[in-house]
């Protein structure tokens, strides 16, 4: 008898990000709970690895970037974070428009540097080696081209002063 479940090479990141992508679209109508049964029946795998996959797309603390900031380039969508076993996460759009996924690390220094080099007002002292996490306060948002080095960066109109950054970032007395 044939196994229903597709065999692990099918685990691309294009296939990730698709699976991932029928649990966020039906999310709202199902929750995420049952929307991640769903999306698990549909691609085939078991609802704990879309649990992880989800959790992950959806992780703040240990994203390279914050979620909700990098878009594809070429088809507009918003891009997630994959980790496969024994890979480098990386960003890929959701759903898969069939570009090449980019190495997270490196869009997560892409995005630091360029924070440092126009908002670093916005980093609090002693924070620069996680610039990336504080980009939500100068950045609305990033499509990503062909590579990492290839962003293009919508800052924010009403990106905070120096003056306004340097309140915020105070040292409590
Ligand atoms: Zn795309």
């Amino acid at each position: 008898m044939p196994t229903r479940t597709p065999p692990v090479a099918a685990w691309t990141p294009a296939f990730v990000v698709d699976a991932v992508a029928t649990a966020f679209e039906r999310a709202t109508e199902l929750g995420f709970l049952r929307a991640m049964a769903e999306a698990a029946r549909k691609h085939g795998v078991s609802a704990a690895t879309i649990e992880e996959w989800v959790a992950r797309a959806r992780a703040v603390q240990t994203a390279p970037v914050p979620p909700g900031l990098l878009a594809c380039h070429h088809c507009a969508k918003p891009m997630i974070l994959v980790q496969l076993p024994e890979s480098p996460q990386v960003y890929l759009c959701m759903p898969a428009c069939g570009r090449l996924p980019v190495q997270a690390a490196a869009i997560g220094d892409a995005v630091a540097k360029t924070m440092l080099n126009r908002a670093p007002h916005l980093v609090p002292p002693g924070k620069t080696h996680a610039a990336a996490a504080y980009a939500p306060g100068a950045i609305r948002r990033i499509e990503v081209g062909a590579t990492a080095g290839d962003l293009h960066i919508t800052w924010r109109s009403d990106l905070p002063t120096a003056r306004w950054a340097a309140n915020v970032h105070r040292p409590a007395n």
